[in-house]
């Protein structure tokens, strides 16, 4: 046994190699990573014994990056090849396990050992159940998300560098122009508090009590997916086929709790839910459950927060 890791996300890698690290150090085995970018040191200081380089990998295109790692793969020998499932690493991870004709688990949520073999857990059925599966094949490929893992405090330890030589192919779509995100694309991917808007809200102008709220709480705003893609209100949703969120807190305001949002702030440390309906699902995944109108409880909460600043 013997993990490479790579994450085209350096943060993600290195959460990754936190993990193999603590793998390794029950089974006694080598950990790689292929870097992304400079100073490959560093991945020795985050947990790798060897750190393989490829020369002319710039920006992100999936079939350079696919031959980087298959190479890598074909050098280091591991049997787990560990990768991020950021955007691009879903589709990179899937494309390297074909290539090299092995399994791929792609967006698992934790990995452990038994009984000498890693199984890996996957949300299902739109997250409301968990799979246990383990692979078949060597090696094989699996993917995290940020966040499965915590990445190790860096030490000065001895680790080797190796330089692969590899001839990269032409990507196959070229990028023609870049547009920066509008100024209200949340962050949410790192963002400590959401707070979010459902269908509770009647009108686009609302959203600014939930806007005064996010003010005060320093916190990113997000919603349910009607309101960014049928209503175009906001231009990311949270859910399953949105964004797949982590924060501390996350307040859902006005959201239903239908089981295609739920999988998206499960991993939220704690939940605040307000909802004029009892019965609404979200108050069942909440650790606190507000029954009120949002047209009410909003600005009373603003309220609250300035007068406590
Ligand atoms: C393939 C697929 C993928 C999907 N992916 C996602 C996804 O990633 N994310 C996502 O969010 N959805 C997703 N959906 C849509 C999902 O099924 C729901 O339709 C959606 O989450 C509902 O959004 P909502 O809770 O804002 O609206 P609703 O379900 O309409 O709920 C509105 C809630 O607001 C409450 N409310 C109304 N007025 C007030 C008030 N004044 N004060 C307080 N509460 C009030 C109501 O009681 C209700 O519970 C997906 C659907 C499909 C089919």
């Amino acid at each position: 046994m013997s993990f490479l890791i790579f994450s085209e996300d350096r943060e993600l890698a290195y959460q990754l190699l936190g993990k193999a690290r603590e793998l390794a150090e029950e089974t006694g085995v080598e950990v790689s990573a292929l870097a992304a970018g400079p100073e490959p040191m560093e991945y020795v200081r985050q947990g790798a014994d060897k750190v393989y380089t490829v020369d002319g990998l710039a920006g992100f295109s999936v079939e350079p990056y696919a031959a980087a790692v298959v190479e890598t793969v074909k050098a280091a020998d591991p049997s787990t090849v560990f990768m991020g499932a950021t955007k691009r690493g879903k589709e990179l991870a899937p494309r390297v396990a074909s290539m090299l004709g092995v399994g791929c688990m792609n967006d698992c949520s934790g990995v452990e050992l038994e009984e000498g073999e890693l199984v890996v857990e996957r949300l299902t059925y739109g997250g409301s159940t968990v799979a246990r599966e383990k692979s078949t094949s060597t090696p094989t490929v699996m993917s995290f998300p940020p966040r499965c893992f915590e990445k190790l405090e860096p030490t000065e330890r001895s680790g080797e560098v190796v330089e692969l030589k590899v001839e990269l192919p032409e990507p196959s779509v070229i990028v023609l122009e870049r547009r920066e995100k509008p100024k209200s694309s949340a962050d949410l991917d790192s963002a400590s508090i959401i707070v979010s808007a459902g269908r509770g809200f009647k009108a686009e102008e609302d959203l600014r009590l939930l806007e005064e709220v996010a003010e005060m709480l320093g916190a990113q705003m997000g919603c349910s997916r009607p309101i960014s893609a049928d209503l175009g209100w906001m231009d990311q949703w949270v859910g399953i086929s949105g964004k797949k969120v982590k924060p501390r807190l996350y307040v859902a305001c006005g959201v239903s709790g239908t089981i295609q949002h739920v999988a998206g702030i499960r991993d939220s440390q704690i939940i605040v839910s307000i909802n004029s309906d009892e019965g609404a699902g979200i108050h069942g995944v909440s650790d606190y459950s507000l029954v009120g109108d949002i047209y009410e409880v909003l600005p009373a909460l603003t309220k609250a927060l300035r007068e406590r600043a």
